[in-house]
């Protein structure tokens, strides 16, 4: 049911510090740069292999990675895990007394529509190790015209 890691969310107490570092001593090129006014957070992505790194910096104290950092330091914050069915992955998960979080930057439970796919959180702690995002990927025209630009 989870095909792939879409992306990694690594929460960082400022993007610009920790883009030098993964530069410097991973060889990183050119990250994309993102200013997600919805979700209140400044990001880089840049890929290694298949897998996204999104380093992410909450412009709001109150953001969910400042919230992170407070709480546990920089690091992982989500791993998002790419579905091809986002209703049944909730469903399975649900089932075995998982529950769905709030997107912090939508207010919205459940699978909706984000830049890239269908997304939907779990409550921290549906697994030891991470946060988990489940995304449907868009598939052709399946992409809303007004959706949520960001990760
Ligand atoms: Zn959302």
């Amino acid at each position: 049911m989870v095909t792939r890691i879409k992306h990694m969310a690594v929460a960082v107490a400022d993007v610009d510090t920790a883009v030098s570092a993964y530069e410097r001593r991973l060889g990183v090129t050119d990250p994309r740069r993102v200013e997600w006014e919805q979700g209140k957070s400044k990001e880089a992505h840049f890929a290694f292999g298949e897998v996204e790194i999104q380093l992410c910096e909450s412009t709001d104290p109150d953001g969910r990675f400042a919230q992170h950092i407070a709480r546990y330091g920089e690091g992982v914050q989500h791993i998002c895990l790419e579905v091809e069915d986002i209703a049944g992955a909730i469903e399975h998960a649900l089932a075995d007394g998982a529950t769905l979080k709030e997107c912090r930057a939508c207010q919205k439970v459940g699978a909706h529509p984000h830049s890239e796919g269908f997304v939907a959180f779990l409550e921290g702690q549906a697994v030891p190790g991470f946060e988990v995002e489940f995304m449907q990927v868009y598939r052709e025209g399946e992409r809303p015209a007004d959706f949520a630009t960001g990760v």
